[in-house]
């Protein structure tokens, strides 16, 4: 957690009414600042608010005051009223205890204004600092002040004490500062399950607070049920040995977003990602009585026939046999489960994917699912009845939240819940014996349903509940199914057998459709089969013009599973190893021996002739990394963020280096830095290079390049060309940068367009200015996937298309249809273009 230098401490008015200055007060004890400096209010307001954020130390019995500490160890005492304490209570109801913690704002004590004011010598209420020798100046506030919103006090204080930092107290307790979640979709089952296995690694009981609730910082279910989410102040605080660590590492955890983008934006000032702000509820009926509508999950278009999908439920008897017997039954099933789930993973090939079962994994140990589980069995339950009261208590909680990304995990809960009820009760998990051309109807489908749909014969699923964000969803976009989440529940009642549409991209199912309808889309499928079996058929074929020009087209990658799906689809070679998503879901930094094995294994796959780029790390202030405490900037994308990260942080990328470089005997290896600006960063970057390869004895020639997507990199692309290898241009990045549009702005997105002119200028400056120097040209933005770019990009010359893996195929076909006479006369012209709009009209005349 990063110690704020400035020195100042503000105190929020507890009370509204009017400032008086503390030696003004009619009580020695206070006008002599016998107990601390600080201020007295005239009280117009009966609720006193805490005006720090902190823990609550003492209540005094009387109730009239209260101590509070914050987390850099200033303490405030605040008294209402003169003589008070004889009241013994009277008209004072303290609305916290010791021990809480309260945000600043937060009721204290409330009292009866009239009682209180008969009775006592006088209302006014003071608020002063017991731990004076931490402060250097006191600035009072003065005049009228409302409670909770104006600054009543101001500490300088004293050299050393720092504004944010962790306490713990003797008894080994600790809380961290109140901490803004800056994740775009609160604590969901991601950030959540990388916060628990951070949590678990300390001795510690580690809890998350928020609004005075309290979770189990070590369990998933716990921590999703608090239901944190964007912009929430939430804080850690643990209890034991290494409370104090917990406390540190956790809170720059969270601060770093859980492993999930952040993008480093003030927490509610930064929209959700357009896919997860869209919901299920209330879609709009269609006017058209055979549409039923629903949110897109899956793109695609599938004619075939209604069949629908009943849950069956598992009955359980409730008394068990002997908790001793439960217990092992219950153990047994989570590890069979834990089993089974592992054999699903190695099923899936795309590690992302196969996540979702790791999770489930994760929920199988959940300490507090299990202690629900375990409650029950050691209560005479059965194992079964047990087990199935703790995931049903804990699916309703969740689908009972409003944030719908939480309550969508739901589904998995019950998913691993019956998983594990199944062992219990010796049911065999049977596949579903579905019909030919099955489109499926279900109320739900759980993530293991999804994954083990017979392909054959399902073409395409709707399901009632779920959305687009749901782990459904994202499994049916990853094995290719259209699919429908949240359709109308009228779906339900469509008798099995019925022919119907499903279009998986607009969300829709029709029912009934006539036969021109689906000799339409027939037509469209198997037209756009032909074609992508030719592409494929082709895909090991160079991709070379009519007129001979050999334009390299290679893979973006994130990992293994990428570049060894990209040589099966014909790529020839790595364009773009996004090198970063080897770090982001970790919390601890990757060893050199781990990261280079992952680049030896890539190297492998691609083989001794394929060129194989890597990016080193590009993360900052937009993708933080959870092990590497970052400051929070105000402006991420233009921050510490690529190459200034690792040069800032010099032992991360040496590290980087010699992994990568201990790949270069199993491919054509080339190192690319990203971000780069100036050509002081090229020449420090080349001599780390050639230190770490000489230092390994490295013979294997490697290229040096960089991308290139800040524009005055892309303007002075030929002194760049002079000092390096080869560039290649991140258009995602030189669009947001040369049109200063964030690149992820939902109410930018089609302005930040890279057909703009100004960018594709851009992009021409860098191919002329390499070329001037005899240096090479890839792109590696979404750019080179996009066939309506393609002659363009062959028209400016560029070298080298790193697209993404899907794409490849179709985009050396189409390479192999154009000349490049004709592209480079379409580039003079479209490069003379005032707008981007009239860059598209051109281009889309170019394909079908
Ligand atoms: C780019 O900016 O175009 C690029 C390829 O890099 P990334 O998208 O990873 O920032
Ligand atoms: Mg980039």
């Amino acid at each position: 957690m990063s110690i704020n230098p400035v020195s100042q401490f503000v105190l929020l008015a507890p009370l509204s009414g009017v400032m008086v200055p503390l030696d003004t007060v009619p009580d020695p004890v206070f006008a002599q600042k016998m107990v601390g400096d600080g201020v007295s209010i005239d009280p117009t307001s009966n609720v006193l608010l805490a005006p720090i954020t902190g823990k609550v130390t003492q209540v005094h019995s009387a109730k009239h005051a209260i101590t509070l500490v914050a987390a850099n160890g200033i303490e405030v005492l605040i008294h209402i009223g003169l003589d008070t304490v004889m009241l013994k209570g009277q008209g004072f109801t303290a609305k916290v205890k010791e021990g809480d913690i309260v945000d600043a704002g937060q009721p204290l004590i409330e009292f009866d204004m009239d009682a209180v004011g008969r009775k006592a010598l006088s209302l006014l209420t003071q608020m002063v600092i017991t731990s004076g020798e931490k402060v250097a100046r006191y600035t009072p506030n003065t005049g009228l002040v409302i409670a909770g919103k104006d600054i009543a006090l101001t500490l300088d204080l004293a050299e050393g004490i720092a504004q944010t930092s962790a306490t713990a107290d003797s008894s080994g307790e600790a809380y961290s500062d109140p901490i803004r979640t800056p994740n775009p979709t609160g604590l969901h089952a991601r950030p959540a399950a990388v916060l628990a296995n951070a949590a678990k690694t300390f001795k510690s009981e580690v809890k998350l607070v928020r609004a005075g609730q309290e979770a189990n910082a070590k369990s998933v279910v716990a921590i999703m049920g608090l239901e944190v989410q964007n912009g929430d102040e939430i804080r850690v605080r643990a209890i034991g040995p290494d409370a104090s660590a917990a406390i540190q590492k956790l809170s720059a955890l969270i601060i770093s977003g859980c492993g999930e983008d952040v993008g480093g934006v003030a927490p509610k000032h930064k929209p959700a990602p357009l896919d997860t702000i869209k919901t299920t509820k209330a879609q709009p009926k269609s006017e058209d009585p055979n549409v039923l509508t629903g949110v897109s999950a899956s793109p695609g278009l599938a004619v075939g026939q209604i069949f629908q999908v009943k849950q069956v439920d598992i009955a359980v008897v409730e008394a068990g046999e002997s908790p001793e017997l439960e217990r092992r039954r219950f153990d047994q099933a989570l590890k069979d489960a834990h089993q089974q789930l592992e054999n699903l993973k190695s099923e899936i090939s795309d590690e992302s994917k196969a996540e979702i079962f790791a999770a489930h994994q994760e929920l199988l140990e959940d300490p507090d699912l299990l202690a629900i589980a375990i409650a029950g069995i050691t209560n005479g339950k059965s194992a079964g009845f047990a087990w199935k009261e703790a995931y049903n208590t804990y699916s309703a909680k969740l689908a009972a939240l409003k944030n719908e990304v939480l309550a969508g995990r739901a589904n998995d809960i019950r998913d691993v819940g019956l998983r594990v009820l199944r062992l219990i009760a010796g049911i065999e998990e049977t596949a579903m014996v579905v019909p030919e051309n099955a489109i499926l109807i279900a109320e739900d489908l759980t993530p293991s349903d999804t994954a083990s749909l017979d392909r054959t014969r399902v073409l395409g699923f709707c399901t009632v509940g779920g959305g687009a964000t749901s782990h459904v969803a994202i499994l049916a976009r990853s094995l290719n199914i259209p699919a429908i989440c949240g359709i109308d529940e009228d779906a339900l009642n469509l008798t099995n057998g019925m022919p119907v549409i499903l279009d998986g991209s607009r969300g829709t199912l029709r029912k009934n459709p006539s036969e021109a309808e689906v000799n339409n889309i027939r037509e469209k499928q198997a037209k756009q089969a032909i074609k992508r079996d030719a592409e494929l058929a082709a895909a090991f074929e160079p991709a070379v013009t009519q007129d001979g020009i050999h334009v390299e087209v290679v893979a973006n990658i994130g990992g293994i599973d990428d570049a060894v799906q990209g040589v099966k689809l014909g790529s020839e070679g790595v364009g773009l190893l996004r090198s970063e998503f080897l770090y982001l879901e970790r919390t601890d930094a990757p060893t050199e021996e781990e990261q280079s094995q992952i680049y030896i294994d890539i190297a492998k796959a691609l083989g001794n002739d394929r060129t194989f780029v890597v990016r080193t790390l590009d993360v900052g202030g937009d993708k933080p990394l959870a092990y590497l405490p970052m400051p929070v900037e105000e402006n991420p994308f233009l921050g510490v963020r690529g190459v200034r990260l690792c040069l800032a942080e010099p032992e991360l990328l040496h590290t980087q280096v010699r992994a990568v470089l201990r790949s270069a005997p199993f491919s054509k290896l080339a190192i690319m830095f990203p971000m780069i600006t100036s050509l002081e960063e090229v020449r420090e970057v080349k001599r780390i290079v050639a230190e770490e390869k000489a230092a390994l004895g490295i013979t294997q020639d490697v290229q040096v390049g960089i991308m290139v997507e800040v524009p005055a990199t892309a303007v002075m692309a030929e002194q760049f060309a002079r000092e390096v290898d080869f560039f290649s241009i991140g258009t995602n990045d030189l669009t947001q940068y040369t049109l200063a549009m964030d690149r992820g702005h939902p109410k930018l997105a089609k302005q930040a367009d890279v057909m703009h002119p100004g960018v594709l200028n851009l992009i021409n400056m860098t191919v002329k200015g390499a070329h001037a120097h005899g240096k090479w040209v890839g792109v590696c933005g979404g750019i080179a996937s996009d066939p309506m770019a393609i002659p363009l990009l062959l028209g400016i010359g560029v070298d080298e298309l790193s697209a993404s893996v899907p794409t490849i195929p179709a985009i050396k076909a189409l390479v192999r249809t154009l000349n490049k006479v004709e592209c480079e006369k379409l580039a003079a012209e479209v490069l003379q273009m005032g707008t981007a709009a009239e860059v598209r009209a051109r281009l889309s005349q170019l394909v079908d």
